[in-house]
């Protein structure tokens, strides 16, 4: 009996309409994007500004600040003009501001125009506004500030709730011709949040913005919104991507580029491969990788490096690394690209590898396959 061909990856993307927050695409053929929200207020330019340098370098590709004030709003044209990457202004109930953002070069503002209806035309010049500078929204309904119309109708914020809610929303733009939108639907409970994209994926073609919202501290958070964006992107849903954790904004990114390398969304950079350690370990694996992981930090080259314990399963997937040690007998075996090239002593493994890394690495980035 053969076997089934089984594709290399997981499903094909959704086909989205692509939109542009300034220099980065979303939807579409784009890459899915990381993003993440400053914690600063942004009133105050320069942690802002220390705060996006931060997250740029980790690898943060879009930023979100918060504008509840007058004087976060008149912040805005300095931090776009000065941040490496692009800002999304977050408004909300203050169409001022959402004006303030547009002609502040801000990439994208995150409005709900549900918000500002009250504001006679005040949608419709936002469209005008927006459409002229080239300037996306996000509409972004969240579960805690659903409709008071769906609430009533469906009783909590069902999937159905924030689906309904997000393409009333979209309609009000609609009505005066403008699409460049991306959507959001969060919700804590990712169960409830898979089955939300999944129905808001099918009603329509804008990008979509995944996230766990509450997701909680670093350690829920990262499995909440690695299983709920793990089933989603999966299934060729979502187009960017941000983890909410109650955490530094940077761990964000982390997380969320973490997530998308493990999926086959993004090469892979460093991979460390250890084994759980079993009653067969004869090295310390849990410090030897920790060791490992920290000699190599920084390493931007998609290496993947396997510590193991032992030599039962040690030298097999040593060899399917690049780089790998298989422990026992108070030695171990180094490989490299599957051949034995040493053996050191149990003290010397840590140097060797990070040594062999390094050469590997050097040799990655002169034919030019550093990530
Ligand atoms: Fe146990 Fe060896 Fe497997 Fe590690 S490699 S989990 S020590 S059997």
């Amino acid at each position: 009996l053969g076997m089934p061909d089984v594709p290399a990856k997981l499903a094909d993307r959704r086909v989205s309409r692509k939109i542009q927050v300034g220099p980065v695409a979303v939807g579409g053929d784009a890459p899915v994007s990381v993003q993440s929200m400053t914690t600063t207020r942004t009133a105050d330019i320069g942690p802002t500004l220390q705060q996006i340098a931060e997250l740029t370098a980790s690898g943060c590709q879009i930023v979100r600040v918060a504008c509840p004030t007058q004087d976060d709003a008149d912040a805005l044209a300095t931090i776009a003009r000065k941040s490496q990457i692009p800002v999304i202004a977050d408004i909300h109930f203050q169409p001022k501001y959402v004006f303030q953002a547009i002609d502040a070069g801000c990439a994208a503002v995150r409005v709900n125009p549900g918000n500002i209806k009250q504001f006679d035309d005040k949608v419709k010049e936002i469209a005008t506004a927006a459409s002229a500078a080239g300037t996306p929204i996000r509409i972004g309904v969240n579960a805690g500030s659903l409709d008071k119309r769906q609430l009533e109708k469906y009783g909590k914020a069902t999937p159905e709730a924030l689906v309904e809610s997000a393409l009333w929303e979209c309609s009000l733009f609609e009505e005066h011709g403008f699409r460049d939108i991306k959507i959001s639907v969060k919700h804590n409970d990712p169960v409830v949040m898979v089955n939300a994209y999944r129905l808001l994926a099918q009603r329509c073609d804008y990008p979509l913005h995944l996230g766990v919202t509450e997701a909680g501290p670093a350690f829920q958070g990262t499995i909440k919104s690695a299983v709920a964006f793990g089933a989603l992107l999966s299934e060729g849903i979502g187009d960017t991507i941000r983890v909410s954790l109650s955490a530094p904004p940077a761990e964000e990114v982390k997380v969320g580029i973490q997530i998308l390398e493990s999926l086959g969304l993004r090469q892979r950079g460093l991979e460390i491969v250890s084994c759980p350690s079993c009653g067969r370990a004869q090295v310390d694996v849990y410090k030897l990788a920790d060791e490992v992981t920290a000699g190599l930090e920084g390493m931007d080259v998609p290496l993947r490096v396997a510590v193991m314990g032992c030599v039962v399963n040690g030298p097999g997937e040593a060899r399917e690394a690049d780089l790998g040690v298989a422990s026992g007998n108070g030695k171990g075996q180094i490989f490299v690209k599957g051949e034995v090239i040493k053996t050191v002593p149990e003290s010397k493994i840590v140097e060797t590898l990070i040594d062999e890394a390094m050469k590997i690495a050097e040799q990655m980035e002169k034919d030019g396959i550093a990530s």
